[in-house]
């Protein structure tokens, strides 16, 4: 029976779930208010309760230090990365190293894993259509950026894995959003995705055939979205204000989140008006105990010269993606625009003088990949043929193994389509060798392989003995449709197959 399987946006700042109903017709879900979508928070209060979405924004003031949010940024990166550090500045909440060089966060006396935070979000997604359905629901189609490596893509599995919701696939959010705007059109189209959310931007180029949905090419930046564009909004204050007051307050965390929420607030307010006030009453003292407030009115214009580099490095990404998918943007039939953040008036310049056409209107920025999710649930449960959807996606970054002189060898060029297998055959390089250990990366530096994300150590034992040379070594990569890695080995001339076991390490 359709409508068991429901679909999920797991956003950086918001989340939204939607689901076809009986009658085929999609419906986003609605939370507590009549709102759509769920602020993707978790904190903990302190009388040590857990809470999630609004309830936990409403209380983020009065808590920085135990309220989590864009936690998705962090996953699969590691604790001692530069951008682990830098955001560190930015998020009240503690960070630590986990076991495997990892980030734990700590909320109180309590740690907890990125899956499981993502946990939290997915499990109240889940609760809310489940209190809406009137029945429980065991499994999600849920989306990522189409620029999350292996790893990350991992992660999401096992963040429901955690709260036994099945993530029966994991798809891209702008394939996502190309379904939902056109899988009921029966259309021959060309389409470009600017998706620039809450965290991350992606772009893709994907050919519509009716059903079929094909992605020609995808590029991204999962470090660059919505709270980049607060991040300079708040470095502008406090630089404003220390040279003002000699003052400085990110060191302040109270003050820090104020200031924080204030600068989203003021984003938004700014992409309808050309100007808006920046107050903040007492929100520091002097050293003698003068109070001081921040009074100061930020202009759009100023706004966008702040951020002009960012609009700029994602008109740079979409051009490479298009350049990738080999047309011209004179080939694209429609643009559409997902990501709440693609409602910022510099961006929807950039848009259209890149791309020469106004972007269509018939996509919902913040419900679109939530609803693309959904369908893409009911094609996977409907025995309507009629009904199936066809995707044929692709693998964002290029996936290889380190070679003995620290190059990559590409296995999956960027962009290859997916499920994809590709083997490769090793010699043993030494007598009675029992042992064959790889490192597998994910990324497009080809030079250097440890500068691209590790994704993990593969080792294969139980190899025949011989001399060296006599033993030859099938290793099959195989890449599944949600852009997931599996590897196996066997002996080339007796078929065994191999153990392998898997070290996950964190990238420095
Ligand atoms: P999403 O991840 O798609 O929910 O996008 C959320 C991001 O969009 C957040 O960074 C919001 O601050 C931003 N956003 C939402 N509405 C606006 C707006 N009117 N102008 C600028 N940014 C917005």
């Amino acid at each position: 029976m359709p409508g068991n399987i429901i679909g999920i946006d797991l956003g950086t700042t918001n989340s939204c779930a939607a689901i076809v109903e009986d009658d085929g017709n999609v419906k986003v879900i609605p939370y507590r208010g009549g709102e759509t979508t769920i602020p993707s928070i978790f904190a903990i209060d302190d009388k040590g309760n857990e809470l999630v979405g609004y309830e936990a924004k409403r209380q983020w003031l009065l808590n920085p230090k135990r309220t989590v949010y864009g936690a998705k940024r962090l996953v699969g990166r590691d604790f001692q990365s530069g951008f682990v550090k830098k955001m560190g500045e930015y998020f009240a909440y503690d960070m630590k190293a986990g076991n495997e060089g990892n980030v734990m966060i700590g909320l109180g006396n309590q740690e907890f894993n990125l899956q499981q935070v993502s946990s939290k979000i997915l499990n109240t997604c889940r609760t809310v259509a489940s209190d809406y359905l009137r029945r429980p629901i065991g499994k999600a189609v849920v989306t990522v950026p189409a620029y999350f490596n292996d790893k990350q893509r991992q992660a999401v599995k096992e963040a429901g894995d955690l709260i036994g919701l099945e993530v029966v696939r994991v798809i891209n959010e702008p394939t996502a959003a190309a379904m939902a705007y056109g899988i009921k059109r029966n259309l021959n189209q060309t389409v470009a995705i600017y998706d620039l959310g809450g965290g991350t931007f992606d772009v893709s180029v994907i050919d519509i055939r009716g059903r079929t949905f094909e992605v020609k090419a995808t590029g991204g930046d999962i470090f660059l979205g919505g709270i980049d564009w607060d991040n300079a909004l708040i470095k502008y204050v406090i630089d404003d204000f220390q040279a003002k007051h000699g003052l400085d307050l990110s060191t302040d965390p109270i003050a820090m989140q104020r200031i924080k929420d204030l600068a989203e607030r003021t984003k938004i307010d700014l992409s309808a008006r050309t100007e808006a006030p920046f107050s903040i009453p007492f929100v520091t003292m002097t050293p003698e105990g003068t109070p001081l407030d921040i009074n100061t009115v930020i202009t759009r214009k100023l706004y966008e010269e702040i951020t002009e580099p960012m609009v700029k490095r994602t008109i740079e990404i979409a051009d490479m993606v298009i350049k990738d998918a080999g047309i011209t943007v004179a080939q694209l039939d429609e643009i559409l625009l997902v990501g709440g953040q693609t409602r910022w008036p510099a961006v929807q310049r950039a848009v259209l003088e890149f791309f020469g056409k106004p972007p269509s209107k018939s996509v919902h920025p913040d419900e679109a990949v939530a609803i693309g999710a959904a369908l893409y649930a009911h094609s996977l449960e409907t025995d309507a043929v009629d009904q199936k959807v066809q995707l044929l996606d692709v693998i964002p970054m290029a996936i290889g193994i380190e070679r003995a002189d620290g190059r990559m060898q590409e296995i999956f060029k960027r962009n290859a389509p997916v499920p994809n297998q590709k083997s490769l055959t090793f010699t043993t390089s030494e007598d009675d060798q029992v042992e064959l250990i790889m490192r597998i990366y994910q990324g497009d530096n080809q030079d250097k392989a440890q500068s691209n994300e590790l994704l993990g150590e593969f080792t294969f034992s139980g190899i025949r003995q011989g001399p060296r040379g006599s033993v030859k070594v099938e290793v099959v990569f195989d890449c599944n449709v949600e852009g997931i890695l599996t590897m196996s080995a066997h002996d080339k001339n007796t078929s065994k197959q191999m153990k392998t076991t898997v070290k996950v390490l964190a990238a420095k």
